[in-house]
């Protein structure tokens, strides 16, 4: 928007297109740096090392990069120039259906055409059969341009995953290739008006019939991309329960519930689920989110998935695959918001160095004062600590799928879920810290709608909310992960740092972070084994008081972990030697290692004091006592 008050694409003249034309040349900013995910692509995790076993021999290096080349463009041509005009053109309900950008049909098919949503599909279910490690990096770029639309595609890839691994074959015929085609729009239908964070309690109902489908009834709150008139179809795989089945989650089954189902003649007919509302929302606005109604007409047909009963299992294929997409949506848009205060501090001009004494001196570009440095250099720390994490997370979801060992395959499925509720709120909870800092390196014009902060603030505050609360994910950490199969995983996490510790140990200068590390690795077993100690003697409710802190310093050891494996990679390139404009590239990095271990890894000491005195101030504090 304009200092007139006017967005220049609500100006009633000028055409889409024009409008297009207008913010690129606006905004030729950079929001991702290419560099840095080959850096973390070839030099810390190896992507080519996966061509080695027979799933992945058909790529190479040079696919990798044809595709990461195809991403930037798309990223930079289609998705970027409406990064604003989405947010300014929200999506409404007008006549019972959804209305959004008319630009989401043909990304749509861009994206399903392009072969993005098929990505990591086998070639026999028409995919690429493309690295997740690549089509998380490639995501990374599509959510940095524009995180609202790469949601559209992403949520349809996991729910036709989702029936791909536990549907029928007849369900796979029926909905999977107009989904991959990005003809179909998928959705997660979970929660309910009293049933959020505890979908134990969902009510909607699955009753079953004479023919092969049951009959479905209830609401669905919030559903992201629910309904819309940028496809031709939706299809929600949704969670209800049938009549009779086990109380709680034990009695939850998935069903595909699709907006028009087929009916004899082949043709396309409404299935009786209404879209009865729509969120005005605080940010990530180029995404409608919706309120679903089913079985007003009592003619709403559900197909189950898998077995009845089974549906909460079925659904965390997908909920832990969205809760690493949250990961790398923060992720993404902490980076691009980096970039973006980054490119400002470069070109604004204000004050004197400190030691400059003479008023008729020129200003100073703001990127020379040190405070400045430490705003970008946290944003920095946090946005490649955290794209460093989201990819290791790839790389086990990766060695799962192609190991023959079974022993492997269990092993890196254990780190997955013990690093899914980090992978899922670090990049969440930091990204917002992260946004609100490259705000302040504005200054006043960061609180403005001409420049992108004041977006990218608003849209990443949905993060620690949707797939989980961060209240949720510390509760799943501390009450599940580490205690999973007599601590397997946790023994398994330690091993790796472990591990990359004694890569690190071949470099002198590595030393100190490598000292740091093993400090951390102490405090983190002896607070963990402290707080189980508290579950055997003083119960659950004291043990998970304060999980979220537990969360937020497991999380902190994570990523200092992280930095240490990007410092190896660093020495090796620093001490091989490299062009000069890579050598500050390198030497870049290594400042802001040097920076996440000086002003963000001792934060775990009072986190680990606090934990450690476990006292149960918030267990006790009567809710009585919050009057007035
Ligand atoms: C933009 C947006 C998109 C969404 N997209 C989807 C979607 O596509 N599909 C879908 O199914 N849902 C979607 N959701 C819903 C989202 O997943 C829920 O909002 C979220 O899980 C929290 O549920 P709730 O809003 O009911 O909050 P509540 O569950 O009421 O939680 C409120 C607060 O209480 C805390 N709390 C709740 N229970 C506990 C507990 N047992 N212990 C400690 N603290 C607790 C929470 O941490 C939170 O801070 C979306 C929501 C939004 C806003």
């Amino acid at each position: 928007m304009g200092v007139s008050g006017q967005a220049p694409n609500q100006g009633k003249e000028a055409s889409f297109f024009e409008n297009i034309y207008l913010w690129k040349s606006r905004m030729a900013a950079k929001f991702i740096s290419e560099r840095n995910i080959r850096f973390l692509l070839y030099e810390v995790f190896d992507i080519e090392s996966l061509t080695k076993y027979d799933y992945y021999k058909d790529h190479n290096r040079k696919v990798f990069d044809m595709v990461l080349k195809e991403a930037m463009r798309l990223a930079k041509d289609l998705l970027y120039p409406l990064f604003e005009e989405m947010d300014r053109n929200p999506p409404g309900l007008v006549q019972g259906e959804v209305k959004v950008h008319p630009s989401i049909r043909d990304l749509m098919k861009e994206f399903g055409e392009g072969g993005w949503i098929s990505a990591t599909f086998p070639y026999e279910h028409e995919g690429e059969q493309l690295p997740h490690m690549l089509a998380e990096i490639c995501e990374l770029i599509f959510a940095a341009a524009n995180y609202s639309t790469h949601a559209y595609p992403g949520l349809t890839h996991g729910a036709a995953h989702l029936i791909e691994s536990f549907g029928s074959q007849d369900l796979f015929e029926i909905y999977v290739p107009n989904m991959l085609a990005g003809k179909w729009q998928g959705t997660m239908a979970l929660t309910e008006p009293e049933a959020g964070s505890s979908l134990a309690d969902i009510v909607t109902t699955a009753e079953p019939t004479n023919g092969d489908y049951y009959l479905i009834k209830e609401q669905k709150t919030f559903i992201s991309a629910g309904d819309h008139d940028g496809v031709e179809n939706v299809i929600h795989l949704m969670l209800a329960k049938i009549p009779g089945g086990p109380p709680g989650v034990k009695g939850i089954s998935l069903f595909v519930v699709p907006k028009k189902r087929i009916n004899q003649t082949g043709n396309l007919e409404f299935n009786d689920v209404i879209c009865s509302g729509i969120y005005h929302k605080l940010g990530y606005r180029g995404c409608p989110i919706v309120q679903l109604s089913m079985g007003d007409k009592k003619d709403c047909r559900g197909w189950l998935v898998g077995e009845p009963h089974r549906g909460l299992a079925y659904m965390f294929q997908m909920m832990n695959e969205a809760r690493i997409g949250v990961g790398m949506g923060a992720t993404a848009m902490a980076t691009a918001a980096y970039y973006a205060s980054l490119e400002y501090a470069k070109t604004r001009h204000q004050g004197r160095k400190l030691t400059d004494k003479d008023p008729t001196l020129p200003p100073i570009p703001i990127i020379q004062h040190a405070d400045v440095k430490r705003i970008l250099l946290f944003q920095r720390a946090v946005v490649e600590g955290a794209q460093s994490l989201l990819t290791q997370c790839s790389r086990y979801v990766d060695l799962m799928k192609v190991s023959n060992d079974i022993k492997d395959k269990k092993k890196y499925n254990l780190l997955l879920e013990l690093l899914t509720p980090i992978a899922k709120s670090y990049p969440s909870e930091m990204g917002i810290l992260s946004v609100s800092q490259g705000l302040q390196c504005l200054g006043g014009s960061g609180y403005c709608a001409d420049y992108p902060l004041e977006q990218y603030y608003r849209d990443c505050r949905i993060h620690p909310i949707h797939e989980g609360t961060t209240g949720i994910q510390g509760i799943d950490l501390l009450g599940r992960k580490v205690i999973l199969e007599d601590g397997q995983p946790f023994a398994l996490f330690l091993d790796e740092l472990r591990h990359t510790i004694e890569r690190a140990e071949r470099y002198p200068e590595l030393k100190i972070y490598i000292d740091e590390l093993n400090k951390a690795i102490k405090r983190l077993q002896a607070v963990t084994h402290h707080l189980i100690s508290i579950s055997q003697q003083k119960g659950i409710e004291l043990f998970l008081a304060d999980a979220t802190l537990y969360l937020e310093f497991f999380s902190i050891i994570t990523i200092a972990w992280q930095w240490l494996l990007q410092g190896v990679a660093i020495q090796k390139a620093l001490i091989e030697g490299t062009r000069t404009g890579d050598r500050n590239f390198y030497e870049g990095k290594m400042f802001t290692l040097r920076f996440f271990y000086r002003y963000e890894l001792p934060k775990i000491l009072w986190l680990s004091q606090r934990l450690m005195e476990c006292d149960g101030l918030t267990v006790e504090m009567k809710t009585d006592y919050f009057k007035d």
